[in-house]
């Protein structure tokens, strides 16, 4: 997080910093709007004016954008916090509320009025957007838009007094009918709507919009760079338009700086989308641990700090672009390589009896937690006659290059003995294989030095004696499409993978996991990396699968 990054906003800040722009300050924000949950593109954001605010020295406030009642809700605003915090970073006092704005808001809206700049419209929504004119065609004025200052700010008054009905009025400000931009085509800047408001209840039946709201928002809190997604690029105009009119000094002038959205294969990323989900039930809630959202990614045992390299490696440019998902599990099994502990886990096991093993012995032998990192310690895993293997790893009939196990064939058990399968035994229903048999030879067990003999495979196993009982889920991609949007028919819900989940109900853990810090994640021993769900309970151990070993991210 120290070394500091390079981007063409950097750039702008250096050359701002420079030129001694806003005496040479640098204050940025993070402005969500509190009608979700945070998702891995927000993360991007938060990284980037986060991070900018702590190279060079500045601040970044943390503002709810909450001018919208009615799709807000306190839970939004709490996980929100949660999920900044987690992610590493603090805004210490600097959190706001645009709705603590909303005096100020009107004032400013008052100040436009008084200087002829902004007109209360009675046309319908509909009939202003017909009149605001396309990209071909220019707008044409509202009748209205001659009205005088004086009825405009007694018709204003009575809007905010709650006179009028829900859509009936807006105000609009007077910029430019036939502009090329269409936002300045006399953007509206306050509709009715009667909402109760998470913060502010029933004091407010008129909402500044998002054009007007922000820009002023940024002002007032002194920011001097607002950086923002792409799609926001058109609006920069009245975004200055906003804050050189109302009428105000403030004490920065703050610049819209436009970054391309981060878009990821196989989610989606908008929290319209991530609601449907939620609401239609295709997962089982905001922290659902396939969700691309900040606590799915959390609970599916993402680390913070993976999280922040992912959005350091993908960098800021102007360019749309989709990043494989590849690249945030690349990330992961880097962060969890190093400092993992490997524990010996068997997700469908199969018996394995060792024939010539003393029934009721139970031996205790040495493992490290990690080959390379000798400071995560050692531990004892039992072994005794009966031992479970992995079901993948047998085969009656193996093809030529099986080095596992099979009839006849010899592989060492990890951390134990050389075993040699000598028979099967079936069900006699089905002619499933339910058990192996093998006889093992005392002079090769591990580290004792009498290691004599090679073998080609090496098999996890958990002993039957002392094992804990547990459930993995398995996770794979979401949505089968790596664009969900991508779809012929219908909306993204068309390509939801049906696999996506995985739930293996009888799988086997060595006891003694390590606990503590080192207790958040392992590595399951040829498998990948687990942690430990918040479904677990005293009776049950309940583990997700982060990321499995293979890395199909080409460097
Ligand atoms: P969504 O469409 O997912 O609801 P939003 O832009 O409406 O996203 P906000 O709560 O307004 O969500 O976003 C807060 C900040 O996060 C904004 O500055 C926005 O630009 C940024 N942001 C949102 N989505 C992304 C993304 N996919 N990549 C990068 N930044 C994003
Ligand atoms: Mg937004
Ligand atoms: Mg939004």
């Amino acid at each position: 997080m120290d070394n500091k990054l390079t981007s063409f906003i950097h750039d702008i800040i250096d050359d701002d910093l420079r030129q001694g722009k806003n005496n040479r300050t640098v204050h940025t924000r993070f402005p969500p709007e509190p009608n979700g949950y945070l998702h891995i593109g927000h993360a991007k954001s938060i990284c980037l004016n986060f991070g900018i605010a702590k190279e060079y020295n500045g601040l970044c406030n943390l503002r709810f954008d909450d001018t919208n009642p009615s799709k807000e809700d306190v839970e939004y605003v709490d996980s929100i916090q949660e999920d900044v915090k987690w992610l590493g970073y603090s805004w210490d006092d600097r959190l706001f509320y645009a709705s603590d704005y909303f005096d100020k808001l009107y004032e400013c809206a008052v100040n436009l009025i008084k200087a002829g700049k902004a007109y209360v419209d009675d046309l319908s929504a509909e009939e202003i957007r017909e009149y605001r004119g396309t990209l071909t065609k220019p707008g044409k004025e509202s009748p209205y838009r001659n009205r005088s200052i004086e009825e405009n700010l007694d018709l204003f008054q009575r809007m905010k007094d709650g006179e009028f009905p829900d859509g009936s009025r807006v105000l609009r400000a007077i910029i430019d009918m036939s502009s090329p931009n269409i936002n300045m085509r006399d953007p509206v800047l306050y509709r009715i709507q009667r909402a109760k408001h998470h913060r502010t209840g029933d004091k407010w039946c008129i909402y500044p919009m998002y054009d007007f709201a922000h820009p002023l928002s940024d002002a007032l809190e002194g920011i001097t760079h607002s950086i923002c997604t792409c799609e926001f690029e058109d609006h920069r105009p009245l975004y200055d338009w906003v804050i050189q009119n109302v009428g105000v000094s403030f004490k920065t002038q703050p610049q819209q700086i436009e970054f391309a959205r981060l878009n990821l294969s196989h989610t989606v990323m908008s929290k319209r989308k991530l609601k449907k989900l939620v609401d239609e039930g295709y997962v089982r809630g905001w922290d659902d641990p396939r969700m691309p959202t900040i606590s799915g990614l959390r609970r599916r045992g993402y680390t913070p700090e993976s999280i922040r390299d992912f959005c350091e490696r993908i960098g800021v440019a102007k360019a749309v672009s989709t990043v494989d998902i590849a690249l945030l599990e690349h990330c992961i099994r880097e962060d969890l390589n190093p400092k993992a502990p490997r524990v010996m886990a068997v997700l469908r096991p199969l018996k394995l009896v060792i024939d010539n093993y003393p029934e009721g012995q139970v031996e205790w032998l040495e493992a490290e937690y990690h080959p390379e990192n000798p400071a995560l310690g050692v531990r004892k895993i039992p072994f005794s006659k009966v031992v479970y293997i992995e079901q993948e790893d047998f085969m009656e009939d193996p093809p030529k290059k099986f080095f596992r196990l099979s009839p006849g064939k010899e592989v060492r058990l990890k951390y134990a003995y050389i075993i040699k399968c000598e028979y099967v035994v079936k069900d006699e229903q089905t002619g499933e294989i339910i058990e192996v048999h093998c006889t093992y030879d005392p002079a090769t067990k591990s580290g004792s030095g009498t290691e004599t003999r090679k073998v080609k495979g090496t098999l996890h196993w958990v002993a039957e004696a002392h094992a804990l009982k547990a459930e993995v889920r398995l996770y794979d991609h979401l949505f089968t499409k790596e664009n969900p949007d991508d779809v012929k028919e219908g909306d993204f819900t068309q390509c939801i993978n049906p696999h996506s989940l995985e739930v293996l109900k009888d799988c086997l853990i060595e006891p003694n996991l390590p606990t503590g810090d080192a207790g958040q994640r392992f590595q399951f021993l040829r498998q990948g990396y687990y942690t430990l769900d918040p479904d677990t309970t005293e009776e049950l151990l309940v583990f997700n699968r982060i990321v499995s070993l293979k890395d199909s991210w080409a460097k």
